[in-house]
């Protein structure tokens, strides 16, 4: 649906507003790592470039809640020079309303994970309570910008709206199913889902009592029974064995390769 048959442009950020303790992307989102920094027109330049050579209509920006201002700054850029892309932004969801606000008009697919519902369960994990207040503030504006449906090009690739994802984490089904719930309650069950079973350990969770080992069939199917009883209609679900699919590497030339 965004990637269609050239692919996206995705433009991962280094360091994160949240700090997962079982990021699968921790070799670039972890605050402690230095990043190298990049000039803005040089970014602009390689993902024109990129673009043009590989027929891509697409470009995703990755973890950008801490680099808003750089992110629009691209997307300004690339409009200038009359480009018409597909703008995607994957966020954790943990923004302000106001920034979301501030966005209209520049992302045409809102991409957000939404994690947890539990407060305690954020905290333990990514360090921050109030999340699920602040996730669910934020899904509320992106639906008041695109709705449930979703607009496609002709080629049948997304041109604008919002696809919510859930990662389902190992020995945390309630987290999900209610997860599902906030969203059909607070939002719609008619917007699009793509619910995941791709959480594979990193070796920083190595030996953790719920994190170390992936998402069990039988877990998972609760979920999907969860998603189909809200009345959800819309959206992906991952197939189970996604987890050896997905983790990469980034120390690699093509991190996902
Ligand atoms: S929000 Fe996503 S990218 Fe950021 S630390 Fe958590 S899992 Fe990693």
């Amino acid at each position: 649906m965004l990637v269609g048959k050239t692919g996206i442009c995705n433009v991962f950020f280094g360091h994160c507003n949240l700090q997962c303790i079982y990021c699968q992307n921790f070799q670039i989102s972890d605050n402690a790592i230095p990043c190298s920094m990049r000039e803005p027109a040089e970014v602009v330049e390689e993902i024109l470039g990129f673009m043009d050579e590989n027929g891509v209509r697409a470009l995703g920006f990755v973890s950008p809640s801490h680099v808003i201002p750089q992110m629009t700054g691209i997307i300004e850029a690339i409009r200038l020079v009359g480009k018409d892309y597909t703008v995607v932004m994957n966020t954790n969801a943990y923004d302000k309303k106001e920034t979301i606000e501030s966005l209209e008009g520049f992302v045409d697919v809102y991409l957000p994970d939404f994690k947890y519902a539990d407060s305690d369960l954020a905290l333990e994990y990514s360090g921050v309570r109030d999340y699920p207040v602040a996730g669910v503030r934020a899904l509320r504006e992106m639906f008041r910008q695109k709705g449930a449906g979703l607009h496609l090009r002709p080629d049948g690739t997304a041109r604008s709206g919002l696809i919510i994802r859930h990662l389902v984490l190992p020995g945390h089904v309630e987290n999900s199913k209610n997860c599902l719930r906030i969203i059909a309650e607070e939002l719609s069950p008619s917007v699009h889902i793509s619910l995941m079973s791709q959480y594979h350990p990193t070796p920083r969770v190595e030996g953790h009592a719920r994190l170390g080992r992936t998402v069990s069939e039988e877990e998972f199917l609760e979920v999907v029974e969860e998603l189909h009883r809200l009345g959800f209609r819309h959206g992906w679900i991952q197939e189970m064995g996604s987890d050896r699919l997905y983790l990469p590497d980034f120390r690699r030339e093509n991190p996902f390769g």
